[in-house]
């Protein structure tokens, strides 16, 4: 018996991908397309799998980067409810606004649902088994090693083993919460990196969205602190609507945001509407886990932090986590080895591709938390802030705003130098975490000195 044969047959299967949602259902398409057995498991009903609380957009570099990696196709058109050509910040006074525009905010507006049974489609017709109605119930171990799960199905329960289990059940994180104490990765997310929202899928009937290619995300502090108001149009006649808060201690339930600040002063919000949707949700909004990988276990998606902890959008960098894990957990495989330093090349890959501009925004999440809503007027009035500047930020990671001539020629021309001092602050701050990322780990065994290097960062950040 040759070695190959030996090991496939020491497993039920290859890789075990718990939750099909996007970034799981992208890990299984990709480990499917390399030749894996891959069963991709999903507690909801086959037919529902894709069905959650979101603001249903997605930029279109995110599909052209999945298409480079892994040979995603197009999104089928039925997918899509409305093409997006821009977006609009508007600030607390609903006077000043900034439209961004331009490649990277070309992208759709889409049926969350369609959309997901697309990605579950694609990892099925690729060859994963899917298996759903299903819940993974727990890890097992084998040594103190990751073996499989226990599923349990009807309420039945049976284990199944594998070589790799990917945790890709979104905010819950089930699997990853059950890692020993001894496991370099994080189990539990701070409140404080968490955001919660309620959301509305409206048909507007007597109401016309007059752009409904530009979506909108509406600033408050009083409001929505340490998030936005969003509303989505979806086509001249439907929108997606929703409230995100930080949940800080004290912070208000957003269903309650909904009814007390939205319904009375949006004028769709007073015509007549048929409610196509509503339901909450959290996701965590911080930088990356430190380190997504341990032996035989991968993380993807909400579940490895990955979404931008500025606007919420998680969906793109699920997809990247999935084909870049994806990618590594079958040369792994291939190689015989999946102990946690041959899966490492996950955490720098994905890394450079997005967690440094993720920690940078994570830093700037801090600054956006201190400001008030006279501060924001006072930017967006005064022209501190340009929406080629914010869409850069958004998809660099980088503030020019706060370094050099630009910033030299807003002191001497504004008042507010107390908030264009912390504005330079924070972008050193962007700056410096950059650096770090920068220089992560090629190896597990500089994690922990890595680490260390982030806390002054974020303990200065907390202070901006
Ligand atoms: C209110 C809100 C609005 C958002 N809006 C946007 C947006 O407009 N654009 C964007 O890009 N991102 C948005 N996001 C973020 C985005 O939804 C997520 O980042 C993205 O869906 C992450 O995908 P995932 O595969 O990691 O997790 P999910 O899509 O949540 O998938 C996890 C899957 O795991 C399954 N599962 C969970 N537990 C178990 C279990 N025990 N056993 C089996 N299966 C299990 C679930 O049923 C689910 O199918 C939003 C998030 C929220 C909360």
């Amino acid at each position: 018996m040759d070695y190959e044969t030996q090991v496939s047959n020491m497993t039920d299967y290859d890789v075990i991908v718990a939750g099909a949602g996007t970034g799981g259902s992208t890990t299984a398409y990709t480990l499917a397309k390399r030749g894996l057995s891959v069963l991709l498991v999903d507690r909801k009903d086959r037919d529902m799998i894709g069905h959650k609380t979101c603001g249903d957009a997605l930029g279109n570099h995110h599909i052209e980067e999945l298409r480079a990696l892994v040979g995603l196709p197009d999104v089928p058109r039925e997918v899509v409810e409305h093409d997006v050509n821009g977006i609009d910040l508007i600030a607390p006074d609903r006077v000043h606004r900034l439209r961004m525009q331009g490649p990277t905010t070309k992208g759709m507006s889409f049926n969350r649902h369609k959309m997901g049974q697309w990605f579950v489609d694609l990892a099925e017709g690729a060859g994963a088994e899917v298996l759903a109605a299903t819940r993974v119930k727990r890890l097992l171990f084998e040594d103190g090693q990751v073996a499989g799960v226990r599923l349990s199905t009807g309420g039945s329960d049976r284990d199944v083993t594998a070589k790799v289990v990917v945790d890709a059940t979104g905010a819950a994180a089930v699997l990853r919460r059950q890692l020993p104490e001894s496991s370099p990765v994080e189990r539990v997310i701070a409140k404080e990196d968490q955001m919660v929202a309620w959301r509305d899928i409206y048909e507007t009937p007597d109401y016309e969205f007059e752009t409904p290619d530009i979506l909108e995300i509406y600033w408050d502090q009083e409001q929505t602190l340490g998030g936005y108001t969003w509303v989505f149009p979806q086509g001249p006649h439907r929108v997606n609507v929703g409230v995100g808060v930080m949940t800080l201690p004290g912070h208000r339930n957003p269903k309650d945001i909904m009814k007390e600040y939205v319904a009375p002063n949006w004028d769709f919000m007073r015509t007549e509407r048929v409610v196509i949707d509503s339901s909450g949700g959290v996701a965590p909004l911080r930088r990356p886990l430190d380190t997504m990988v341990d032996n035989n276990f991968v993380l993807v998606g909400d579940a490895a932090c990955q979404v931008n902890p500025v606007h919420g959008g998680g969906i793109g960098s699920s997809l990247l986590g999935g084909a870049l894990a994806g990618t590594v957990i079958a040369d792994a495989i291939e190689a015989g080895d999946t102990s946690i330093a041959a899966l490492w090349p996950y955490n720098p890959q994905y890394m450079e591709r997005y967690g440094a501009k993720q920690a940078a925004l994570d830093v700037f999440r801090w600054f956006l938390l201190n400001v008030t809503n006279e501060d924001i007027n006072f930017a967006f009035a005064r022209g501190v802030i340009k929406a080629s500047d914010l869409l850069d930020t958004s998809m660099t990671g980088t503030m020019k705003i706060g370094r050099g001539e630009k910033f030299r020629r807003l002191v001497s021309g504004i008042g507010n130098i107390p908030l264009l001092r912390r504005v330079k602050r924070i972008a050193d701050l962007m700056e410096r975490i950059r650096a770090v990322y920068a220089e992560y780990p090629d190896s597990p065994a500089g994690l922990d000195e890595w680490k260390t290097r982030l806390v002054p960062i974020y303990e200065a950040a907390k202070q901006t």
